[in-house]
C-alpha cells in the first residue's frame, strides 16, 4: 500500500490544507493499491505562490547552473528507475516489460534530450541591429494524462526547468505515484525551493483553478479533445499560453509490396502495446483493397499473438486504466458490431481466463472510414483496418479526420514512403518505423497546437523579447 498524502511545495512535503483522500486503484487486480490527498484551491494558491515567488531568481540562473541540475535529477532518476518502473505497473498496468523498459526510458530519454537541447540552445541571438532575447514564460501549470505518465511529466517539467521556468505540476488521479516518486527525485536533486511544486487531486478541482489562476503564466495540457478546450476556455479571460497535446485517430498506411503481411504484423502488434493506450497509435491501419484478404490474415494472427494478463507476468498486454476506460472501450466493440463492421480478432468481453482486471481483448476490425469505431478516440486495444484503392485514396482517407497527431507509412520503396509521409496533414510521421527524441511531437487540427520533444519543446515555454537598435 501506498500512502502518498503529501504535496510538493516551496521545496517541502507538505500535507493539504484540509484533509482529504482519494484510493487508487491497481487495474489489474481492482484492489486498493494505495491512497493519494486530494488538493483544494487553497493549496493550488500556496503552490502558485511558491512558483511565482521562486521565478525572480531561478530564471536568471545560467544555462550551467542549469544544466547541473539537470544531471543531479538525472542522477536520481537513475537511482530509482525500478521503483519508478514498479510504480507505473502498479498505477496503470503497463506489463513489467514495457514498464521497466519504455515507459522509464521515455522518461530518462526527454531528460537527457533536455540536457543536450540546453546546452546548445539560443537564448540570445543578434538579427541586424535587433538583440533577439529568449525568456522564460514564467510560472506554469503542467496538467498531464495517465497513460504514459512518466513521459507526460517528464516532456513538459525537465524543458520547463531548462529554460528558466517555474511550474506547478498536476498529475491524473488513475496514475499519480510516478508523479510523485518524481517529486522525491528533484527534491533529491536539490533543485532550489519553489521552482518545481506538485499538487495531487481532480483535474475539474485543481485543473481549474490553475487554469484560472492570474499568477500562472501558461498551461500545458496533454490529455483529451473536451478538457483541452475547457482549459482553453478557461484561461482565455487571464490570456495565458496554452499548449494543447491532444488525441488522435491517426492512420498507419502499408504499402502494396512483399512486406505487407510482415507490416501489418508490426501495425498491429505496435497498436495493442500499451493497450492500445496511445495518442499517437496508428488506431486506422490502411491497407490495399486488393491485398485485403493478406492483411486480414497477418492482422488476426499478429492480434491472437498479443498474449494478455497480469503485469507482473511476461505478457505483452496488460489491463486498461480503469473501470471507465474498460466500459467505454467495451461500448465502442459492441458500436463496431452495431455498425456491421467486421470483426476477425477479439471481441466483446475479457480475454479468456481472466475474470478479474480491467483487461480486453485485442480486437480488430475491417470497416470503411466513416463508422464511429474509424472517426472516435477509442483509446484501447481496437484496430480498424480499411481498404485504399490507390495512394491518392489512402492519403485521402489517411486526412479525412479531425486529429492530425500521428501517421505511418511503411513499404520498400523509400522514395514513395516519403512522398507519402509530405502529403499527410499530421504532424508526427513514423515512415518504417523511425523514432528520435529531437524530433517535435504533437498534432495538427483538432490534435491540438502544442509541440512537444527536443528543442520544440523548448520553445513553448519561451517569450521572445526583442531589443531595437542594440547594435
Ligand atoms: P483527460 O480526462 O483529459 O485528463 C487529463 C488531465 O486533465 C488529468 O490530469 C485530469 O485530471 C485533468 N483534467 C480533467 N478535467 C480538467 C479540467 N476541467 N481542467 C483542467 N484539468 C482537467 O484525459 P485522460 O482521460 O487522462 O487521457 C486520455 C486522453 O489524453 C486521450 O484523448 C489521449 O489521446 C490524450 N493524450 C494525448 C497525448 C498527446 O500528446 N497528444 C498524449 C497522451 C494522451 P483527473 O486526474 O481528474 O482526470
Ligand atoms: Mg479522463
Amino acid at each position: 500500500m501506498r500512502d502518498y498524502l503529501n504535496f510538493y511545495i516551496d521545496g517541502k512535503f507538505v500535507a493539504p490544507l484540509e484533509p482529504r483522500t482519494a484510493n487508487v486503484l491497481n487495474p489489474a487486480t481492482e484492489e486498493v493499491s494505495g491512497r493519494i490527498s486530494l488538493g483544494g484551491i487553497a493549496d493550488v494558491d500556496r503552490a502558485v505562490a511558491a512558483a511565482r515567488a521562486a521565478f525572480p531568481a531561478w530564471s536568471q540562473t545560467s544555462r550551467e547552473t542549469r544544466i547541473e541540475l539537470l544531471l543531479a535529477i538525472q542522477a536520481e532518476y537513475e537511482r530509482r528507475k525500478a521503483e519508478m518502473a514498479d510504480a507505473i505497473m502498479e498505477e496503470m498496468g503497463a506489463p513489467s516489460a514495457l514498464a521497466h523498459g519504455f515507459h522509464v526510458y521515455l522518461g530518462s530519454g526527454h531528460l537527457q534530450t533536455a540536457i543536450e537541447v540546453l546546452r546548445e540552445f539560443k537564448f540570445e541571438e543578434q538579427r541586424g541591429n535587433t538583440r533577439i532575447l529568449r525568456e522564460p514564460i514564467g510560472v506554469c501549470a503542467l496538467i498531464t494524462p495517465w497513460n504514459w505518465p512518466m513521459n507526460q511529466v517528464a516532456v513538459k517539467c525537465f524543458p520547463a526547468l531548462a529554460t528558466g521556468c517555474t511550474m506547478v505540476l498536476k498529475p491524473p488521479q488513475l496514475a499519480p505515484y510516478s508523479a510523485q516518486i518524481l517529486a522525491e527525485i528533484i527534491d533529491a536533486a536539490g533543485v532550489p525551493a519553489g521552482v518545481f511544486n506538485m499538487i495531487q487531486g481532480s483535474g475539474a478541482v485543481i485543473g481549474t483553478a490553475l487554469s484560472t489562476h492570474p499568477e500562472v503564466d501558461m498551461i500545458s495540457f496533454t490529455g483529451s479533445e473536451g478538457v483541452g478546450v475547457t482549459i482553453a476556455q478557461n484561461a482565455a479571460p487571464t490570456v495565458k499560453r496554452v499548449c494543447q497535446e491532444l488525441g488522435g485517430k491517426s492512420a498507419f498506411i502499408v504499402l502494396d509490396d512483399a512486406s505487407l503481411a510482415a507490416n501489418v504484423g508490426i501495425a498491429t502488434s505496435t497498436m495493442m502495446g500499451n493497450s492500445g493506450q496511445t495518442c499517437s497509435a496508428g488506431s486506422r491501419l490502411l491497407v490495399p483493397h486488393a491485398r485485403m484478404q493478406d492483411a486480414i490474415k497477418a492482422a488476426r494472427e499478429a492480434a491472437e499473438a498479443v498474449t494478455v494478463g497480469d503485469p507482473r507476468g511476461n505478457f505483452a498486454m496488460g489491463p486498461v486504466v480503469s473501470k471507465g476506460q474498460y466500459n467505454l472501450i467495451q461500448e465502442y466493440i459492441q458500436k463496431g458490431l452495431e455498425e456491421g463492421a467486421e470483426l476477425i480478432a477479439g471481441g466483446p468481453g475479457r480475454p479468456e481466463g481472466l475474470d478479474k482486471g480491467y483487461y480486453v481483448r485485442p480486437t480488430v476490425f475491417v470497416s470503411s472510414n466513416d463508422t464511429v469505431i474509424a472517426r472516435e478516440e477509442i483509446f484501447g486495444p481496437v484496430l480498424v483496418m480499411i481498404g485504399y484503392h490507390d495512394i491518392d485514396d489512402a492519403v485521402a482517407i489517411a486526412n479525412d479526420s479531425l486529429f492530425g497527431l500521428a501517421g505511418y507509412v511503411s513499404g520498400e520503396d523509400i522514395s514513395q514512403v516519403r512522398a507519402i509521409g509530405r502529403r499527410l496533414r499530421a504532424g508526427w510521421i513514423g515512415l518504417n518505423g523511425g523514432f528520435d527524441f529531437h524530433a517535435a511531437f504533437g498534432g495538427y487540427k483538432r490534435s491540438g497546437n502544442g509541440r512537444e520533444w527536443g528543442e520544440f519543446g523548448f520553445h513553448e515555454y519561451i517569450e521572445i523579447k526583442s531589443l531595437l537598435g542594440y547594435a
